[in-house]
């Protein structure tokens, strides 16, 4: 790999961790300047074309959903980014843009984000690379939602406010993807982005390789808090919210999951990480 350069550091020597599910070629590394980590070789477009067929959305698998479509999976899926977007100043943000801002849903998926944007007034957009999420997102919620690359996608109008949740992690070139949103917002537009979190104090050591997000070959970066801070503000950014979330335990032991959830957020523990960043005044 003397090729490979750390996105985050520009480091050029990592250290290999470990191979895991079905398609082994995937390795983990790690940097060890920076404690990136990432899958080498990086998944090509076509493996991962093949990894969000239809199946990945429709079928029980370890690594996809079970109806994506279902009302149960909707709901949960809802609770979730209601609770992000409070946490990250959205009332805020929606009162300076009148409650008729400007959005787009980067890894929309079936769109239900864009639905609730929608909902609330906004001009709401939604880009995926799933063809079968985005026919839902269309032809059922009738949204504004095309399919493709976000990065070969160009919008004629710039955005108040882009959102990825949980979409990083399962991108070949983040930092790319980071660029061109900065070039896609207006002046002070935000960016809210949620993503799995590696790193020091986080439940994520209790479960080592079976962690819940630990899904090769989908997932491919790996970052931590400072990570990821380091990336957005690299590129334009400056950081206005950070919050975690999440203990990773299993539901069906609902006690101790409520107790372990609840330190996750209170103690800045949680597995999962959303952020809050805002393009920096005259940054073009
Ligand atoms: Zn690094």
């Amino acid at each position: 790999m003397k090729d490979y350069k750390c996105i985050i550091c520009g480091n050029t020597s990592f250290l290999p961790l470990f191979k895991k599910g079905e398609i082994k070629q995937f390795h983990l590394h790690k940097c060890p300047d920076c404690s990136l980590e990432f899958l080498y070789p990086v998944p090509s477009e076509t493996v991962l074309e093949e990894c969000y067929n239809i199946s990945y959305f429709s079928k029980r698998t370890d690594r996809g959903y079970d109806n994506y479509f279902s009302d149960n999976i909707r709901n949960e899926i809802e609770r979730v980014f209601k609770l992000n977007i409070e946490n990250l100043g959205f009332k805020k943000l929606s009162k300076n843009c009148g409650n008729k801002g400007r959005s787009l849903d980067i890894g929309c998926a079936a769109g239900y984000f864009v639905n609730y944007m929608k909902n609330a007034g906004w001009d709401a957009n939604g880009i995926d690379v799933s063809a079968p999420c985005t026919e839902f997102a269309v032809n059922e919620l009738k949204l504004s939602v095309k399919n493709g690359n976000y990065l070969k996608t160009e919008y004629r109008e710039k955005f108040d406010l882009i959102t990825m949740w949980a979409t990083i992690e399962h991108l070949r070139k983040p930092e790319k993807f980071i660029q061109k949103i900065h070039s896609d917002l207006k002046e002070h537009g935000q960016l809210y982005l949620s993503t799995c979190r590696t790193g020091i104090f986080n439940f994520k050591i209790f479960f080592s390789k079976n962690w819940r997000y630990y899904n090769f070959p989908e997932h491919i970066f790996f970052f931590t808090e400072k990570n990821l801070k380091k990336l957005l503000s690299d590129n334009g950014f400056k950081i206005i919210k950070y919050r975690t979330y999440g203990s990773g335990i299993n539901s069906k032991y609902r006690f101790l999951k409520t107790i372990c959830d609840y330190a996750a957020k209170l103690f800045f523990s949680g597995d999962m990480m959303i952020i809050a960043a805002e393009k920096k005044a005259g940054n073009q």
